[in-house]
């Protein structure tokens, strides 16, 4: 079978994410939503919406900064502030991807520590891009895939409203790959 693994970082956001919830829902798609924990703070009920509906909520960061600008303590305490947030909302976590892929051997430790698996991506579209398009995503998306590949796209932050296109470029992409035989699953 040819799977995708489709996952959203940088959410929850009171602006996109229920658009691209519903359009998962009408593509009868479940993805993974790799979350900050000061956004899931500010947005409980949507990660209650997200688990409602079948999807996989994971750990992105609690503030979205690179562990290299944090000391370990600082770095522990955000992991945890996060951990705290979710577990409030019933979440347990099994995989972490931290902020732009970087890490620290104290980072990749930590998250072992807290059994989360650290994983990064496959595919990227540069969906965050001020300058890109909905039709470049498009096309990025096609064009990149492979079977078994993790997809990385954001339902939230970005440049000037980036997850708006990311949701218009997902219109088009979606029913292709699946015409194609992709099947999608969570992590
Ligand atoms: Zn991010």
């Amino acid at each position: 079978m040819k799977k995708l693994f489709l996952t959203f970082d940088d959410g929850p956001s009171a602006e996109y994410t229920e658009t691209l919830l519903n359009l998962l829902d009408e593509l009868n798609i479940k993805a993974t939503f790799f979350v900050v924990g000061e956004f899931a703070k500010e947005n409980p009920d949507i990660i209650r919406e997200e688990i409602r509906r079948g999807h996989e909520v994971c750990l992105h960061a609690n503030r979205h900064i690179s562990s290299w600008l944090m000391t370990r303590k600082t770095f522990t305490e955000d992991m945890d502030e996060a951990l705290k947030t979710l577990e409030a909302l019933g979440v347990k976590p099994h995989y972490y991807r931290p902020p732009w892929g970087m890490t620290r051997r104290f980072s990749r430790y930590e998250a072992g520590k807290r059994r989360m698996h650290l994983i990064k991506w496959d595919v990227m579209a540069e969906d965050w891009r001020a300058s890109t398009t909905s039709s470049t995503i498009c096309k990025k998306i096609l064009d990149r895939v492979f079977p078994g590949a993790v997809i990385c796209l954001h339902d939230g932050r970005g440049r000037n409203c980036a997850p708006s296109r990311t949701i218009e470029a997902l219109k088009s992409a979606l029913p292709i790959l699946k015409e194609r035989g992709y099947v999608f699953e969570t992590l």
